[in-house]
């Protein structure tokens, strides 16, 4: 009797097991019919324009500002996003200065929103030096239009919002003005996730090339179970997801550390900010494009598909292969 439930427990946990690896892989195929859209040659055009001199260290509220903010919008229609509200731009003004966050949209069949963000600005020029900014936050907002390519052909129940605010180097005033204007019911954004600074190995400042595959995560508010999730997903990847404190980066870093999740934490919405970390080019001119890992840049692209798939309860995927027209 004994040898038989011990048996019996074996089966039901060795079929369970089987049946959700299963599961898992057909789940994996399925949703590689939009990861395989992630371009390395894509990402690597992209971030080299951005961190180029003809877009001059992208200061806010620059003419380069404003080229920067083009780009962006022509990258959300190549994607196949829709403007937000019935327009790209979501100008927003200091001192008599204008900026913009710009914003796309993959619509859902929900009220709910998850938002991906990235800052698009950088110190621009500061005595006639241009500061590229190519890690910060070119590496950032090269993955935000990277994965609004991958998942543009998908549909989902929450809607998917990107967004490439404008003024964080301006003590965060995008995303501030975004959460303000309430252009999103606060109670209709279920997570908002965050990506400054994702082009390097993992806190090179201090780890030097340690952990070359080294992803950090400041989270606030997440629950256990997508804890979970992030880091099953992150093995899809080859990511190596670490948690990290505001504390650390500090230790490293300037004291008034500020990036475009805090405005949204701090109305209670959970917040998920990914970053590779400090270095020592950190707002300095030698941030450059040499420096930056683009294959892994990819890998990143699609982990936060992955992890938006789930999220943002994806319903369908369309067949990637279009009939060819001759
Ligand atoms: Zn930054």
């Amino acid at each position: 009797m004994r040898f038989f439930s011990i048996f019996l427990i074996f089966l039901i946990i060795s079929g369970g097991g089987c049946k959700q690896k299963s599961d898992d892989e057909t789940e994996d195929l399925r949703h590689q019919k939009l990861l395989g859209r992630a371009n390395l040659s894509r990402i690597k055009d992209l971030l080299h324009k951005l961190a180029s001199p003809e877009f001059g260290g992208r200061g806010a509220f620059t003419k380069e500002s404003k080229k920067t903010a083009i780009l962006i919008k022509n990258s959300f229609i190549a994607a196949g996003l829709q403007p937000f509200k019935k327009s790209w731009l979501q100008k927003f003004s200091v001192r008599g200065k204008v900026d913009q966050n710009v914003i796309g949209v993959i619509k859902g069949t929900s009220e709910h929103y998850i938002i991906l963000g990235a800052h698009s600005d950088h110190l621009g020029n500061v005595n006639g030096k241009i500061y590229p900014g190519a890690d910060d936050n070119g590496s950032g907002l090269s993955v935000l239009l990277e994965t609004a390519h991958i998942l543009a052909k998908g549909k989902f129940k929450h809607n998917l919002l990107f967004i490439a605010f404008g003024g964080e180097e301006k003590f965060m005033q995008g995303s501030q003005y975004f959460v303000r204007a309430k252009s999103v019911q606060i109670n209709k954004i279920d997570y908002m996730i965050n990506l400054d600074m994702v082009g390097r190995n993992f806190m090179e400042i201090s780890m030097e090339d340690k952990i070359p595959d080294g992803l950090g995560v400041l989270t606030s508010g997440v629950e256990y179970n997508l804890e979970k999730l992030l880091l099953k997903l992150a093995k899809k990847e080859n990511l190596q997801l670490i948690s990290i404190s505001e504390s650390l980066l500090r230790k490293f870093g300037p004291d008034n550390l500020y990036y475009d999740a805090i405005p949204f934490s701090r109305k209670g919405i959970k917040t998920l900010a990914f970053t590779t970390g400090l270095h020592r080019q950190y707002h300095t001119p030698q941030d450059t494009i040499d420096k930056i890992k683009f294959k892994k840049l990819i890998r990143i692209s699609r982990y936060i598909s992955r992890l938006l798939i789930k999220l943002a309860k994806i319903e369908s995927i369309p067949k990637t292969s279009q009939p060819q027209n001759k």
